[in-house]
């Protein structure tokens, strides 16, 4: 059974789309199955994965319409290691189009039954909002990975997305939890950050990752050679990182 895990929260550039290409990637190096879904309009992931949003022929916007299935519209990207279920513009009027159709938060779910023996990860790139297409994303999903940046109001915008989960886990999905969150584009040497990673660990105790992404210009770099950082240049800090963050979700996620 594949574990799927979606990367949220509803900020925008603090790190989604990098951790999930990068832990897809790093999964992938590990020997897992991997199916990465993108699940933002803007296409940052499928971009990112070497997978041009302009010219792919299915979507997942084909999926949530179900005039696809995601075996059809998963594309494997060779020099990563994982299929991606891309994102592009069409997905922005999903949203409407779905307005009228029953039980439309749980689209995303059914498409996955399909293909559940085909993965053992599958992982779910947000965009940054709590919208209809969040929402099918954490139906879907098993649990929540939050990259976070130690900045003053982190831990504020996180009392909404945590109360999000909490009624998605409520209402729609019993199998919902937060995962951890991973503190991401960190800097030791600004006491700020090593004070709300103090903080969080306080609050949030193991629900706070070990792995710490560091601030790193490969992992920036990477997107615009269409790769994620730990295939663009594996030995750099960032990616290192990412790696071990992959091995950490192995463990973590053993026996679920
Ligand atoms: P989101 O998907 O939440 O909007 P992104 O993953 O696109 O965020 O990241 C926002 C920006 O920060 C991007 O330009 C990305 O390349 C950069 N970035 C993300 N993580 C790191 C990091 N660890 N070090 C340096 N730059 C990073
Ligand atoms: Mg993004």
């Amino acid at each position: 059974m594949a574990k799927i895990f979606c990367v949220a929260n509803q900020k925008g550039g603090v790190g989604k789309t990098t951790t999930t290409v990068n832990l897809a990637a790093g999964l992938a190096r590990i020997g897992q199955r991997v199916l990465m879904i993108d699940l933002d309009p803007q296409g940052n992931a499928t971009m990112g994965s070497g997978i041009d949003k302009r010219t792919m022929p299915l979507s997942v916007y084909d999926v949530l319409l179900e005039s696809a299935s995601i075996r059809e519209a998963a594309i494997l990207a060779d020099k990563c290691g994982y299929h991606v279920l891309g994102a592009n513009r069409d997905l922005a009027g999903a949203e409407v189009e779905l307005v009228e159709v029953e039980r439309r938060e749980k689209r995303l779910k059914q498409a996955l039954a399909d293909v559940d023996g085909d993965y053992d990860f599958v992982l779910i790139d947000c965009p940054p909002s709590l919208s209809m297409l969040t929402l099918n994303g954490l139906c879907a999903a098993h649990g929540v990975i939050v990259p976070m940046q130690c900045e003053y109001f982190a831990l504020e915008g996180l009392t909404d997305l945590v109360n999000t989960i909490k009624q998605v886990h409520a209402n729609l999905n019993p199998d919902l939890q937060i995962i951890g969150l991973l503190r991401v584009m960190f800097d030791p040497r600004i006491t700020l950050q090593q004070q709300v990673s103090d903080q969080l660990k306080g609050h949030f105790g193991d629900k706070v990752f070990n792995t710490v992404i560091p601030r790193n210009v490969r992992l920036a770099e990477a997107p615009s050679y269409g790769l994620p950082g730990v295939v663009f240049d594996a030995s750099a800090r960032g990616s290192q990182a990412f790696l071990a963050f992959a091995q950490e979700m192995v463990d973590r996620t053993r026996g679920r």
